[in-house]
Formats: structure tokens, C-alpha cells, sequence
């Protein structure tokens, strides 16, 4: 009987030890899989690590950071968004290894309220702006010229890549490819 008890034992604690050892692994995994995705918001002045992982559901802290400034209306953000931001963050920082990739925010979601109140004020905003959608951003990166964040982007050839040189920021989006407000530059670009 004591000896059942001492395999009994046995048995138990390499069954822990293989539990431990398991989810030790499946947090390493889930760690590896999750980018932190630094912002900073230009309008509300507020900073947010976002933790994303492909396919993580977007919280309510994101959608409220993510959110119409002028309305104070929380985004629906796709989280598809993120997916695209953490490839552009890698594509950055694989061109500019000194650069601590940064999105400054200039505009997420916009409720259409806003999107046409812009719109009439002369504004360049698209009567379908994808910002309403939740799956647009306009962002400068700190170090990076307007223009190099726009071929790194454009280089990821996914979604729409908008161009505000005056403005000093780039769209991206995760509608289909398209690029604005000029096709020009695609001929000289050189994406390595
Ligand atoms: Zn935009």
C-alpha cells in the first residue's frame, strides 16, 4: 500500500511538473505571438501600450483610445488594423533598426457626424472614409520621415496607403490596395 502511494505520489507530481511545463510553454507562445504596439494620441495627448495578438478581440480601453475626439465616441476598431500595424512596425524596424517604432495617432475613428462636418469645412475626408469603419489610421512614427513611412507602407502592399506630405502623417487602412494621392512614386520605390 505504501509503495501504491509513493507511485501514486510520483505519478502526481511529474503530472504537475508536465502541467507546469506545459503552460510555461503556452504562455511563451502566447508572449511571442503578442507585439506591444506603442501609441500616443496627437489630439487627447494620451499614451497606450497596445498588446495585440492576431485575432485578439479589441478591448474597451483600445476602442475608447481609438476613439472620435471631437464627438468622445468610442471606435469599433477591427482588429485586423493592428495585425497590419504590427507588420509595419516589424517592416520599420527592420529598415531602421535604431528607431523605437512610435505611432503618434493623428486620427482613428471618426464618427460620420465628424467625417462630414470635416468634409464641409473643405476638408480632404472621403464621403465612404474608412476611418467610420474602424479599420483606418492616420500616424507619424518619431525619426521616420512622412515619405519613408509611406514607402514602408506601401511596401507592405496591404490596404490603402495615403500620402499628406503638409499634414506630415500617412493613412493606412485594410480596405484593398490602393494608393493616394499620387501613383508616381511606385515606379522608383525600392522595397527590400
Ligand atoms: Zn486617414
Amino acid at each position: 500500500m505504501a509503495l501504491k502511494n509513493a507511485t501514486l505520489k510520483k505519478w502526481l507530481i511529474c503530472g504537475a511538473a508536465f502541467c507546469a511545463a506545459f503552460n510555461a510553454a503556452a504562455q511563451n507562445a502566447e508572449a511571442r505571438a503578442t507585439v506591444p504596439l506603442p501609441f500616443y494620441n496627437l489630439h487627447t495627448k494620451q499614451a497606450m501600450v497596445i498588446h495585440h495578438a492576431s485575432g485578439k478581440a479589441v478591448s474597451k480601453e483600445i476602442n475608447d483610445f481609438m476613439r472620435d475626439h471631437r464627438r468622445n465616441e468610442p471606435a469599433n476598431m477591427d482588429s485586423r488594423l493592428f495585425d497590419l500595424l504590427v507588420d509595419l512596425k516589424a517592416a520599420i524596424e527592420k529598415r531602421h533598426p535604431h528607431i523605437k517604432v512610435k505611432f503618434e495617432t493623428i486620427s482613428a475613428y471618426r464618427a460620420p457626424q465628424t467625417n462630414e462636418m470635416l468634409r464641409s469645412k473643405g476638408g480632404s475626408q472621403a464621403t465612404q472614409s474608412r476611418h467610420m469603419h474602424g479599420d483606418a489610421i492616420d500616424i507619424r512614427v518619431p525619426g521616420l520621415t512622412t515619405k519613408e513611412l509611406r514607402d514602408i507602407a506601401t511596401c507592405l502592399r496591404r490596404g490603402g496607403v495615403g500620402y499628406y506630405a503638409a499634414d506630415g502623417f500617412v493613412h493606412v487602412d485594410i480596405d484593398r490596395v490602393r494608393y493616394w494621392p499620387s501613383h508616381d512614386y511606385l515606379a522608383t520605390l525600392k522595397c527590400k
